[in-house]
């Protein structure tokens, strides 16, 4: 099956349908078993049989079966956040007394876990360059068990040389762990290239219409079996409203992710030309440093990048912001609506400096038509010279 045939018929079983499209939505807590017999029977796979409504019904084995079949995986969890699936699989690969070496562009609540709960189980976190590929090998400890990735970074877009990690990891018998919400499934085969457990947001590109918070976190064979019990243990679960909202939205993925990825570059193009900006952030210009990784690992790019102005400050930023008619001021991305986060990556940086002559803009990049949203742009550098 090539692709776009795969995410069509992705998790889709009859014996969950009952005949139709698309599961139902089974709600569920309470699973009823004609006869003892059956109770134990159940007992032996509670996540794959109706058995209790947090082990799952149709519509979680459902999407849980379509993610895990497009990420090639031997097992998929959901979360009720895309946090939280990052949470349950990085205390699903560490104990008291282990080291984790984390990327220094990790999306900042990864690092404040790190920094809080984690140091207070006595596990010990590391920064690192993103773009330090296989010397990587020289903040190894006899204790480093996790290696967290996220490639491009969220705010800066540095690409990470993921098989040259990942070979230093397993060669210490350390897992590695990717954020892989830029590139969805689709645009990165990530286990392929040596990931044990690749972590979506399906909140952004999966859900699409920004209206349901969820994650997924797919696990080779090496990880699959902590990562299920780790995250049966915490109690993870999700509303069968939300799984299937995350599995209507997965069915337009590709279509939707192929018009963010080309709205975006017209955008990212136009910004490189302007003389009031300094850099564009976006892994497929050739001008990006982590380009020829892109161009090796990725199969696309999506709305999502920054570009930093030559000059201003955050002080004066919502001269550019404030009163854009299609760019909206919020967190989050992967919706169908364009939106834009002035946002001072220093905040979040202990082994690398951030340094840029002005503040940073991020952009999401919606379906609408990129004319308009260039004007827009186009408004607000006119706005932001009249008040620096
Ligand atoms: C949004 C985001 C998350 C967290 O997802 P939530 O569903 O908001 O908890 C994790 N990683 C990245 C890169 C994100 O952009």
């Amino acid at each position: 099956m090539k692709p776009n045939t795969l995410i069509m018929n992705a998790g889709r079983q009859d014996e969950w349908t009952h005949g139709i499209v698309n599961p139902p939505v089974f709600r569920a807590s309470t699973c009823l078993f004609d006869s003892y017999a059956d109770l134990l029977a159940g007992l032996k796979s509670p996540d794959d049989t109706l058995f209790y409504g947090r082990r799952g019904t149709p519509t979680h084995w459902a999407l849980r079966e379509a993610i895990n079949e497009l990420e090639g995986g031997a097992g998929t969890w959901l979360y009720p956040s895309g946090l939280a699936a990052l949470a349950g699989s990085i205390m699903s690969c560490v104990q008291a007394g282990d080291h984790i070496l984390v990327t220094d562009s990790a999306y900042e609540p990864t690092r404040a876990l790190c920094n809080g709960l984690l140091k207070g189980y006595g596990v010990e976190t590391s920064y690192y360059d993103p773009t330090i590929g296989a010397e990587i090998a020289d903040l190894f400890k006899d204790n480093t068990r996790l290696i967290i990735t996220e490639s491009p970074g969220s705010l800066t877009l540095e690409v990470q040389d993921l098989p040259a990690i990942a070979d230093v990891a397993h060669a210490h018998d350390a897992l590695v762990l990717l954020d892989n919400t830029w590139a969805t499934p689709l645009h990165l085969d990530a286990l392929k290239l040596g990931v044990d457990i690749s972590v979506h947001a399906a909140t952004k590109y999966i859900v699409g219409h920004s209206d349901v918070m969820l994650g997924t976190a797919t696990a080779n064979d090496r990880a699959w079996n902590r990562l299920r019990s780790a995250s049966i243990q915490m109690g993870h679960t999700v509303s069968p409203d939300d799984a299937w909202l995350a599995l209507r939205g997965l069915r337009t993925l590709p279509v939707r992710l192929r018009q963010h990825d080309k709205n975006g570059m017209q955008i990212a193009k136009w910004l490189d030309d302007r003389p009031e900006v300094d850099r564009v952030l976006h892994p497929a210009l050739p001008s990006h440093p982590g380009h020829d990784l892109f161009k090796r690992d990725f199969k696309g790019a999506c709305g999502l990048f920054s570009f930093t102005l030559k000059s201003g400050s955050y002080d004066t930023i919502g001269a550019f912001v404030d009163d854009m008619k299609y760019f909206k001021l919020g967190f989050s991305w992967g919706g169908y609506e364009s939106l834009i986060l002035p946002i001072n990556p220093s905040f979040a940086r202990s082994a690398t400096r951030w340094s840029s002559s002005g503040p940073l803009l991020r952009l999401h990049v919606g379906l609408e038509d990129p004319d308009d949203l260039i004007a827009d742009l186009e408004a607000a550098f006119k706005r932001y010279s009249t008040h620096m």
